[in-house]
Protein backbone atom coordinates (compact mmCIF):
# COMPACT_ATOMS: atom_id res chain seq x y z
CA UNK A 1 0.00 0.00 0.00
CA UNK A 2 0.81 3.53 -0.57
CA UNK A 3 -0.17 6.15 1.85
CA UNK A 4 -0.40 8.86 -0.65
CA UNK A 5 -2.70 7.03 -3.11
CA UNK A 6 -6.39 7.31 -3.25
CA UNK A 7 -6.99 4.27 -4.67
CA UNK A 8 -4.76 2.39 -1.81
CA UNK A 9 -6.96 3.92 0.48
CA UNK A 10 -10.30 2.83 -1.61
CA UNK A 11 -8.80 -0.89 -1.20
CA UNK A 12 -7.99 -0.27 2.59
CA UNK A 13 -11.97 1.23 2.78
CA UNK A 14 -10.60 4.35 4.28
CA UNK A 15 -12.18 5.84 1.25
CA UNK A 16 -15.62 4.71 0.40
CA UNK A 17 -16.58 3.16 -3.04
CA UNK A 18 -19.18 1.93 -4.77
CA UNK A 19 -17.87 -1.83 -5.47
CA UNK A 20 -18.73 -3.82 -7.70
CA UNK A 21 -16.26 -6.98 -7.48
CA UNK A 22 -14.19 -7.96 -5.20
CA UNK A 23 -11.39 -11.09 -5.24
CA UNK A 24 -8.29 -11.23 -3.55
CA UNK A 25 -6.29 -9.74 -6.10
CA UNK A 26 -8.68 -7.43 -7.54
CA UNK A 27 -11.30 -4.73 -6.61
CA UNK A 28 -13.49 -2.69 -9.33
CA UNK A 29 -16.18 0.24 -8.23
CA UNK A 30 -17.67 2.61 -10.20
CA UNK A 31 -16.04 5.66 -11.02
CA UNK A 32 -17.02 9.00 -9.47
CA UNK A 33 -17.15 10.45 -12.95
CA UNK A 34 -19.06 8.21 -15.43
CA UNK A 35 -18.44 8.84 -18.81
CA UNK A 36 -20.54 6.19 -19.96
CA UNK A 37 -23.75 4.49 -18.61
CA UNK A 38 -21.11 1.86 -17.36
CA UNK A 39 -17.78 3.45 -16.75
CA UNK A 40 -16.37 0.86 -13.65
CA UNK A 41 -12.70 1.07 -12.61
CA UNK A 42 -10.92 -2.37 -12.54
CA UNK A 43 -7.71 -1.96 -10.29
CA UNK A 44 -4.93 -4.51 -8.78
CA UNK A 45 -5.22 -4.46 -5.09
CA UNK A 46 -1.36 -4.16 -4.83
CA UNK A 47 0.26 -0.46 -5.75
CA UNK A 48 1.18 -0.56 -9.11
CA UNK A 49 1.66 2.94 -10.11
CA UNK A 50 1.39 2.66 -13.69
CA UNK A 51 1.16 0.49 -17.13
CA UNK A 52 4.84 1.63 -16.93
CA UNK A 53 5.57 -0.18 -13.89
CA UNK A 54 4.39 -3.18 -15.17
CA UNK A 55 6.66 -6.32 -15.31
CA UNK A 56 7.30 -9.85 -15.52
CA UNK A 57 6.83 -9.66 -11.70
CA UNK A 58 3.75 -8.32 -11.17
CA UNK A 59 1.96 -8.78 -14.64
CA UNK A 60 -0.09 -11.41 -12.65
CA UNK A 61 -1.98 -8.51 -11.27
CA UNK A 62 -2.79 -7.28 -15.27
CA UNK A 63 -3.74 -10.97 -15.72
CA UNK A 64 -6.08 -10.60 -12.21
CA UNK A 65 -7.75 -7.75 -13.82
CA UNK A 66 -8.33 -9.28 -17.25
CA UNK A 67 -9.87 -12.10 -15.54
CA UNK A 68 -12.18 -10.45 -13.51
CA UNK A 69 -13.05 -7.82 -16.48
CA UNK A 70 -15.16 -10.49 -18.55
CA UNK A 71 -16.95 -11.18 -15.48
CA UNK A 72 -18.26 -7.48 -14.68
CA UNK A 73 -18.80 -7.05 -17.86
CA UNK A 74 -21.44 -9.84 -17.90
CA UNK A 75 -23.04 -8.66 -14.50
CA UNK A 76 -23.23 -5.62 -15.68
CA UNK A 77 -25.42 -6.69 -18.88
CA UNK A 78 -22.75 -5.77 -21.61
CA UNK A 79 -23.75 -8.22 -23.57
CA UNK A 80 -23.20 -6.36 -27.09
CA UNK A 81 -19.48 -4.92 -25.80
CA UNK A 82 -17.35 -2.55 -24.19
CA UNK A 83 -14.21 -0.92 -24.14
CA UNK A 84 -11.29 -0.99 -21.65
CA UNK A 85 -8.67 1.62 -21.78
CA UNK A 86 -5.72 2.09 -19.40
CA UNK A 87 -4.54 5.94 -19.10
CA UNK A 88 -0.59 5.68 -18.64
CA UNK A 89 1.75 8.68 -17.45
CA UNK A 90 1.16 12.67 -17.68
CA UNK A 91 1.28 12.55 -21.79
CA UNK A 92 -1.33 9.66 -21.34
CA UNK A 93 -3.44 11.60 -19.03
CA UNK A 94 -3.64 9.31 -16.05
CA UNK A 95 -4.18 11.21 -13.06
CA UNK A 96 -4.88 8.60 -10.63
CA UNK A 97 -1.32 7.06 -10.17
CA UNK A 98 -2.42 3.35 -9.04
CA UNK A 99 -2.75 1.59 -12.53
CA UNK A 100 -6.63 0.95 -13.17
CA UNK A 101 -8.50 -0.25 -16.16
CA UNK A 102 -11.53 1.48 -17.44
CA UNK A 103 -14.52 -0.21 -18.04
CA UNK A 104 -16.80 1.74 -20.10
CA UNK A 105 -20.37 0.55 -21.82
CA UNK A 106 -23.67 0.68 -21.90
CA UNK A 107 -23.97 2.76 -25.46
CA UNK A 108 -22.21 2.23 -28.77
CA UNK A 109 -18.93 3.88 -28.01
CA UNK A 110 -17.86 4.34 -31.77
CA UNK A 111 -14.66 3.32 -33.75
CA UNK A 112 -12.70 6.39 -32.47
CA UNK A 113 -10.71 6.05 -29.35
CA UNK A 114 -10.77 9.88 -28.88
P1 LIG B 1 -7.28 8.41 -14.89
O1 LIG B 1 -7.53 9.83 -15.31
O2 LIG B 1 -7.16 7.44 -16.02
O3 LIG B 1 -6.14 8.33 -13.91
O4 LIG B 1 -8.61 7.95 -14.15
C1 LIG B 1 -8.87 8.24 -12.82
C2 LIG B 1 -10.34 8.06 -12.66
O5 LIG B 1 -10.61 7.98 -11.28
C3 LIG B 1 -11.18 9.21 -13.21
O6 LIG B 1 -12.07 8.71 -14.21
C4 LIG B 1 -11.92 9.73 -11.99
O7 LIG B 1 -13.24 10.14 -12.28
C5 LIG B 1 -11.88 8.54 -11.07
N1 LIG B 1 -11.98 8.82 -9.66
C6 LIG B 1 -11.30 9.76 -8.95
N2 LIG B 1 -11.61 9.68 -7.65
C7 LIG B 1 -12.51 8.67 -7.54
C8 LIG B 1 -13.22 8.09 -6.43
N3 LIG B 1 -13.07 8.55 -5.17
N4 LIG B 1 -14.07 7.08 -6.68
C9 LIG B 1 -14.24 6.62 -7.93
N5 LIG B 1 -13.60 7.11 -9.01
C10 LIG B 1 -12.75 8.12 -8.82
Amino acid sequence: MSTDCLFCKIVAGDIPSDKVYEDEHVLAFRDIAPQAPVHILVIPKAHVATAAHVTGENADLVAACFAAIPQIAKAEGLDSGFRVITNCGEDGGQTVFHLHFHLLGGRSLGANLL
